[in-house]
Formats: structure tokens, sequence, C-alpha cells
């Protein structure tokens, strides 16, 4: 043992999850300072095994329990590199708590992550499924990204051009056996560039009775339009949207518009493509607020699968399996999980 990092055998990951579901890691490891990955990464079982990297847990599902190693990121810091009065660089270990980053940026007067507001989970995990909400990824925010690089067993620092990002994804959640995310740095402004257009977030600010909002407002806006829209996961057990917006091709977005007007259909990444809003699929098969046992959907969210406290992840998979597979044949839209499977495969 060292004070670098802690061994536990058997770990219970329930509380390491916000669906909330039994799993046991075999060893957990938690890393206090990410300088000792490569001396630990020269123990057999973590060279050649397999290696979950956790964090807030709120974007995986266990299935059954994780094989190999669990690894956590403990570092805490957080600080800015450069300064030049209009923008500043700023660099946060991958442990520390997204939103706790967030208010940190605000309460220094810096920019830019306002509408990423109280999304949970780590720094860390902030780009391995390319974070975004409202109208804002966190890719337009990302400058660098440290990792370790399991293939060279070295640590490398990879600018935000080499790390493929795209709409929820990267190249790191295409390799997640490949990099352990160290820190992130962000390039954020002292002057805002406020993006209000999105979902309802000009309209809350409104409400609210503010003209001109500060950076600040708006988050405080965004967390209320959360808040009102998605379960807490510290009260009922959930990870998020469970589905992807499905991209399909333009014609078949086309078709699908025309037999059902109602049907939300956003311009895709590119112009031979489109993007569905895999809520109102799930919705109009009839999903929203279904429930089995303790296995359900949300009755506020019809994307959002919840355990309303027993449910296993497997119930949970079986039940998503069985969605998509009803707006499959429903509407003939394929529709993919964003959160990682643990333990079993899509
Ligand atoms: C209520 C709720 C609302 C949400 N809203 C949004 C939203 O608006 N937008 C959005 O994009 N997401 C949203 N999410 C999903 C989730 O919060 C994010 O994906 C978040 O970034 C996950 O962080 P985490 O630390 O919990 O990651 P985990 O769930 O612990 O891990 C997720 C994946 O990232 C990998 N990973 C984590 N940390 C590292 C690291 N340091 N290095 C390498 N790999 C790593 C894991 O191995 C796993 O594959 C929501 C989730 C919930 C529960």
């Amino acid at each position: 043992m060292s004070s670098a990092w802690r061994l536990a055998e058997r770990a219970p990951l329930r509380a390491r999850n916000t669906f909330g579901v039994e799993a046991r890691a075999d060893m957990l490891v938690q890393v206090r300072d990410a300088a000792a990955l490569p001396d630990l990464f020269e123990n057999a079982m973590l060279r050649n095994g397999p290696v979950l990297v956790l964090g807030g847990g709120s974007n995986l599902l266990f299935a059954g329990d994780p094989p190999g190693v669990v690894l956590t990121l403990d570092g805490q810091d957080i600080r800015i590199l450069e300064d030049d009065g209009e923008a500043a660089l700023v660099r946060a270990d991958a442990g520390v708590e997204w939103h706790a980053f967030v208010l940190w940026t605000l309460g220094h007067g810096l920019a830019g992550l306002e509408n990423l507001a109280l999304i949970p989970g780590t720094v860390g995990a902030a780009p391995i499924q390319n974070i975004g909400a409202y109208g804002v990824e966190v890719r337009e925010r990302i400058e660098m990204v440290e990792a370790f690089d399991r293939a060279s067993r070295t640590s490398t620092r990879l600018p935000a051009d080499e790390c493929a990002f795209a709409y929820r994804d990267s190249r790191f959640k295409r390799e997640p056996e490949r990099w352990i995310v160290t820190a992130v740095e962000f390039r954020l402004r002292r002057t805002p560039e406020l993006r209000l257009g999105y979902a309802g977030i000009a309209d809350e600010v409104a409400r609210a009775g503010i003209q001109s909002p500060t950076a600040s407002q708006v988050a405080e806006a965004v967390c209320r339009v959360r808040r009102s829209k998605l379960p807490d996961p510290a009260v009922l057990g959930n990870a998020g949207s469970f589905f992807k917006n499905p991209i399909v091709p333009r014609e078949l977005a086309e078709a699908l518009g025309r037999e059902h007007p109602a049907l939300p259909v956003f311009p895709g990444p590119d112009g031979a493509s489109c993007k569905l809003s895999a809520a109102w699929l799930i919705d109009a098969c009839g999903w929203k607020g279904h429930r089995e046992g303790d296995a359900g959907v949300s009755e506020r969210h019809a994307l959002v699968l919840v355990n309303h406290g027993g449910a296993t992840g497997a119930q949970l998979l079986d039940l998503a399996r069985r969605i998509a597979a009803s707006v499959r044949e429903r509407f003939g839209v394929a529709l993919e999980p964003e959160p990682r499977i643990i333990g079993d495969s899509w």
C-alpha cells in the first residue's frame, strides 16, 4: 500500500453508481495521485486484465459485476494555468466533482460551462462522452486532455482536436480499455458569450425577471429547469438519458416526419442525416411511467430508466432491450444506450 493509492477487495459498488444497483469489485484501487499510475500498471493484473475507470457512476449500468479491477481517481486539484484578462486556462484533476467545478469557475468570474451545470459525475468523465446540455458540448471548452495511455504505459497530453469528439462520443469512449483521463484543461472566458436559445433557458431567465443575465444566473436557470425535468438520483436511481437520440438517414427522418408530424426532427451531424427525439419514440410506444417490480421508466421523462429501489442491473437492461425492440418494430429505428453497460453487452 502507498500514500498515492489504496486497495480494497470485494468492494461494494451500490453507493458508487447512480442507478443504485448492487455490484462488487473484486479489486478496487483508489488512486489519490495520478503520478502513481505508471508504477501501478507494472502490476500484472492491471497491465494485462480489464480495468474499469469509475467516476461518479452516473453513466453506466452494472448488469453484473465488473470483471478485473475497478480504479477511481481521487485527485481534487483545480488551478488557473494562464489568465490574460480575456480568457483563462483552467486545469482540474479527474476526480473533481463536475458541478462543483462549474461553480468554482463561475465563482472565479469564468464563463463557458454555465449551460452544463448540475450534470452529475466527475471532471475526468466529461470528455468521455463529450457531455452536453442546452446547446453546449464540453468539447467547445476543452483545450487539452491529460491521460494515461495503457498501450504505451505513459502519460499523454491530447489537444481537443485529437480527441475525436462527436455527439456523446470521443476516442476515449471508443477505446475504454486504453485511456485513463487524469486531468482536463478548459479555456474559459471572462466576458461571457451566453447561449440561451435552447429548451426553455431564456424563458426561465425571463421568468426570474432578469434582463441581462450573468453566467451564474444562466447556471441557476439551468439548475431549475433540470430539477423540474429530471429525477434526482439521490431520491430515485437513474443514469439520466438511457438512450442517445438516434441519427438516421434524412429520407427515413422525412418519411417518419410525414407520418408522425409531432415527431421532433433535428439537423444531424451532416446534411445526409437527421437526429430524432428518442424520448418521443419511446413515449409513442407507451413506455413513459411503465413499471415492472422496481425497474421502470420515469413518469416525467420517457428517456430516463429508473430503479424504484431493489431493481437489479440485469432487470433494467432487460427492460431497456424491450423498449428498444418496440421502437425498432414500430418505427424501424435502432436505439443505442448512452450509458456503458458493464458485466453484459447491449
Ligand atoms: C440525472 C442525470 C442527468 C444527466 N444529464 C446529462 C446531460 O445533460 N448531459 C450528458 O452528457 N450527460 C448527462 N448525464 C450522464 C452523466 O452524468 C455524464 O455522462 C457524466 O460525465 C458521467 O460522469 P461519471 O463520473 O459519473 O462517469 P461514470 O459513470 O463513472 O463513467 C462513465 C464512463 O466514463 C468512463 N470514465 C469515467 N471517468 C473516467 C476517466 N477519468 N478516465 C477514463 N474513463 C473514465 C467510465 O469507465 C465509463 O465508461 C446525466 C446523468 C444523470 C444521472
